[in-house]
């Protein structure tokens, strides 16, 4: 054993403009990054428990979930350690083995493994054709109704922003179609929590997950998982032989840095999906910059109402073919501009997102990709 550092240096974040949606929503606020140096050491909020991580005052983590509550307007609110696990809790809690679970076909992919784990059969919606790749309300009803018509469907899923095409549902219309035909929503959020306001009780979903480390300026793991009144005792039982602790969490979920950092960034969040429709118009002028050049167009539903993007580039894949640095010129040319976060080699489409860039950055950006796609094809 040879134990070297490794590679624990990154400045990624600090030196280069990152384009990487994965990443743009996690960046810390000022608040979280001093939290994160208080709770840095493991179980660092238990100092003053009781038993029941999400009943801890001090800190106020039981005043951060009732906060936390009214901001997604859920009835009740527990941290769990990320989407995923959430979205697992849920099937797990109300579904039984063996019965059907409706998802959008554009689903993330641990929707699909929380359905696997479970041993749940899955139904997909299909989106419709390119270039949009739509959820469509209709679409979800005809799936689900004939879903209803042949087998037990215990839970229906849809991904309220999908990490493909950055496409936004209508999660209320969609909320009413499952209520219609008896089957509970479960919103996933991964996307759109800490992005954009969330409205949980008055689109009608009954839970709904979020994602920490994706969208609310977190360190993580951490999620969010919202629950109605409806639900909670059936997702929520205690255990009886440890009579404070809820099973469908293992007891205790995030604790120490990942809900500090959490918690510190909360006053942000507030603050900042106030001026989500801003983002959207950085987004949507970003998008009509990069469709300037000819062979870039962005897939899914125009204008975009997100910040994640896709485009089809096929002339950037042109340009590899004969570029002497073959596919990977693109990211090498990014990179000369301080601009990151496209896989290396990857030219024929990308993903990427501006959000909580200035102006002035994303100008740079566009005007970056416009220099690289005039770029002679010999050099
Ligand atoms: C990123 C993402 C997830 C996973 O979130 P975790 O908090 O890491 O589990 C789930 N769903 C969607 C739509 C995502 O984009």
């Amino acid at each position: 054993m040879k134990c070297e550092n490794y590679g624990l240096n990154r400045s990624t974040e600090r030196d280069n403009l990152n384009l990487n949606p994965l990443q743009r929503g996690g960046v810390l606020s000022s608040a979280a990054r001093e939290a994160l140096f208080e709770f840095s050491d493991g179980y660092s909020v238990c100092d003053y428990c009781a038993g029941r991580l999400d009943q801890i005052s001090k800190p106020g983590i039981n005043s951060f979930l009732d906060d936390l509550a009214t901001f997604i307007n859920a009835d009740v609110v527990r941290t769990v350690n990320g989407a995923r696990e959430g979205k697992f809790a849920v099937m797990h809690g109300i579904c039984n083995e063996g019965e059907s679970v409706v998802v959008d076909g554009n689903a993330h992919y641990t929707t699909h493994l929380a359905v696997e784990r479970n041993n749940l059969n899955m139904i997909e919606v299909p989106v419709t054709n390119e270039p949009e790749f739509e959820i469509t309300v209709e679409n979800y009803r005809a799936t689900l109704e004939d879903a209803v018509d042949r087998e037990q469907v215990s839970l229906a899923v849809l991904t309220h922003v999908d990490g493909d095409y950055g496409n936004l549902v209508d999660a209320k219309k969609i909320a009413k179609v499952c209520h219609e035909n008896g089957v509970p929503l479960l919103l996933n959020c991964a996307y759109s929590m800490g992005r954009l306001p969330i409205d949980a009780n008055e689109w009608g979903v009954d839970f709904v997950v979020g994602s920490g480390h994706k969208s609310m300026a977190a360190s993580g793991p951490i999620g969010v998982l919202g629950v109605s009144d409806e639900f909670v005792n059936k997702l929520l039982i205690r255990s009886n032989r440890h009579t404070k602790k809820e099973i469908e969490l293992l007891g205790c979920t995030s604790r120490g840095a990942p809900i500090a950092t959490l918690m510190a960034s909360f006053p942000y969040l507030i603050e900042r999906v106030k001026k989500w429709d801003v983002e959207v118009e950085k987004s949507r002028n970003f998008a009509a910059m990069m469709e300037e050049i000819e062979g870039v167009t962005q897939l899914g539903v125009k204008p975009t109402n997100h910040d994640l993007i896709r485009f089809d580039t096929p002339h950037f894949h042109e340009i590899g073919k004969t570029h002497k640095r073959k596919g990977y010129y693109l990211y090498e040319e990014l990179k000369k501009r301080k601009i990151v976060g496209i896989k290396r080699g990857q030219t024929e489409w990308f993903k990427c997102s501006t959000y909580g860039m200035t102006e002035d950055q994303i100008q740079y950006i566009a005007k970056s990709f416009k220099e690289i796609s005039r770029i002679n094809n010999t050099t």
